[in-house]
């Protein structure tokens, strides 16, 4: 029989007591994979997710299908992310962009989609991990051909600024897969897509996984696990109202088989930490992030930045190393880029005016985690028991943020840009005559209030075979427990070097065939027909 989603907001204030199989604690990428195949292997599954549902309208197939996604920024930051959009790093220096909604970061990313560098894999090895190229590449083609994933050629305004500046210096760049079907260009992936064209977990994952039986609570926080012995045995939550408000009513898990952790990269350490459970001070430890430095070109004429892909061209050329970065291209969404500019009253008019409807954004993810002395990002509790994440931008990787912001106002400036703006605090205005020294000024290590921003965060769970690491085994258990399994980004050792969605679907479907077999159950990948994957000498 069919599951269903039951929405916290909506009950009627009332203690509930469930004995599901199993538990899956989010509905993120992890957890929409997870719940899927333990329920496509016959297992009783309920999903718990604190954020909200995305329902379906329920017109004659209207082309909108998901009328709360009403696309404007100013409503969906505080509807479906973390922290209503504001979530920071405990000094202020980094913003946090992850989502909280039914299918967590998967309903508001920008839809890109790339395997694991092989050199982040090479590095993974040392550190004890199972996984190559080789032995993913079955998880890998399932993702690509599940979502699926493909070479979507429609090219919004920054990247149509980004190919012409990358071939006037001649500077490689290329096509960066993504999981959008006949996008309609409204350019509102990272307020979720209303028209159900993005693939993502509420689309096909979740929604697959309620046909095979799964039932997803939303507005469900879970508080904490309760253990007894090598097992947990509880799993304590509370429902949330329309307005983030705790209501009267709470839910008691008793799974019979065990509980599957897919809060993403703060929230599982978070709820490990609130469940006393932190192998000795190892859990939150590592947590990494993709640091974002940011350019916005201004050109002649009228781009209408804000509609398109937002993310589907990309050049590989300074991706390299344990520090490298990839630069791709965006969407300029007007609120989110106006917030990062920090500025305010006239300032900020003046900029929005000059660089917004005649802009071209590019953004650089760059690469950490490598190095084994530096403490990168702790996830710790604040004194409302919320997780918060400490985090300082890694020496080694100041120089690289320079140069990619240097890099990338040369390819504005090759695209005929007449100035760019560098997202610093105070902002920066680079002409085609000033030079870069003010860029190779900036101390990226000195807080700036949230300049730099991330949407990957990955890490705080790793595996690893060093004992004073490990806190994820690699058949997915938790320390000594043997019925608790995480499976989403916060297993990863290090940074990815790459856009994190393909790698954590296909590390959470090796995930689940591993709980699958340590259950006696059947796992089955079913996707598996032939052609190349869509990533040429990647
Ligand atoms: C704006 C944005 C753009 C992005 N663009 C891309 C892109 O183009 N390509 C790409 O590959 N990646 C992208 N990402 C990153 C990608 O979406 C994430 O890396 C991925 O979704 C993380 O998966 P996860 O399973 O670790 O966690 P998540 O997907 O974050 O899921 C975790 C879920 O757990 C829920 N949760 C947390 N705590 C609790 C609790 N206590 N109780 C119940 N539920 C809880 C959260 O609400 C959330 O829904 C983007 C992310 C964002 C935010």
């Amino acid at each position: 029989m069919p599951g269903k989603i039951i929405e916290g907001r909506n009950l009627k204030p009332q203690d509930w007591t469930l004995m599901p199989d199993f538990c899956v604690v989010g509905s993120g990428a992890g957890g929409g994979v997870c719940a899927l195949k333990l329920a496509e292997a016959g297992f009783d599954v309920i999903v718990l997710e604190e954020g909200p549902n995305i329902a379906q309208g329920d017109g004659p197939a209207p082309a909108q299908k998901r009328p709360v996604l009403n696309e404007r920024e100013s409503q969906m930051y505080k509807l479906l992310y973390q922290e209503g959009g504001t979530r920071l790093t405990a000094n202020g220096g980094v913003k946090v962009m992850q989502g909280r909604c039914l299918g967590g970061g998967t309903a508001v990313n920008w839809s890109a989609c790339l395997p694991p560098r092989l050199e982040t894999l090479d590095e993974w090895q040392k550190r004890g991990l199972p996984f190559t190229r080789q032995n993913l590449e079955p998880f890998l083609r399932e993702v690509v051909n599940y979502l699926p994933v493909v070479r979507n050629d429609k090219y919004n305004s920054s990247a149509r600024k980004f190919i012409e500046g990358c071939a006037a210096l001649g500077v490689p760049h290329d096509n960066l897969p993504n999981n959008t079907h006949d996008c309609r260009e409204c350019g509102s992936c990272g307020v979720g897509c209303p028209y159900d064209r993005k693939m993502s977990g509420f689309v096909k994952w979740l929604p697959d996984a309620i046909a095979k039986g799964a039932t997803v609570w939303t507005d469900t926080k879970v508080d904490k696990l309760v253990a007894g012995g090598d097992r947990v045995t509880e799993v304590h939550a509370h429902f949330i109202d329309g307005k983030n408000r705790p209501t009267k009513g709470t839910l008691v898990v008793k799974p019979k088989k065990g509980v599957v952790l897919a809060a993403g990269s703060i929230g599982t350490p978070g709820v490990l930490l609130r469940s006393k459970m932190d192998l000795g001070k190892r859990v939150g430890k590592f947590t990494h992030i993709h640091p974002v430095t940011i350019t916005i070109g201004k050109y002649p004429e009228k781009t209408s930045p804000a509609y398109g892909v937002p993310d589907n061209m990309f050049t590989p050329k300074f991706s390299a190393g344990p520090t490298g970065y990839l630069i791709e291209t965006g969407s300029f969404f007007p609120v989110l880029s106006a917030s990062a500019t920090l500025q305010h009253g006239e300032e900020l008019h003046r900029i929005m005016r000059d660089y917004y409807p005649s802009g071209a954004i590019s953004y650089a993810h760059h690469t950490t985690g490598f190095d084994e002395q530096e403490p990168y990002g702790t996830v710790r509790l604040d004194d409302d028991g919320e997780p918060e994440l400490d985090y300082r931008i890694p020496k080694a990787n100041v120089k690289p943020m320079q140069e990619s912001l240097v890099e990338m106002c040369r390819i504005h400036l090759a695209a005929g840009a007449t100035s760019v703006y560098v997202m610093r605090n105070p902002p920066l205005e680079v002409k085609p005559t000033s030079g870069f020294e003010e860029i190779r000024k900036i101390d990226f290590t000195e807080p700036q209030r949230a300049t730099i921003f991330t949407v990957h965060v990955m890490g705080g769970c790793q595996m690893n075979k060093d004992e004073r690491r490990r806190v994820v085994n690699n058949d997915f258990t938790f320390g000594q427990m043997k019925n608790l399994w995480v499976v989403d980004g916060s297993l990863f050792p290090t940074a990815l070097g790459a856009n994190p969605q393909v790698t954590i679907y296909s590390l959470a479907l090796w995930g689940a065939q591993e709980i699958c077999r340590q259950n006696n159950a059947t796992f089955q990948l079913n996707h598996q027909q032939g052609g190349a994957l869509p990533w040429p000498g990647y």
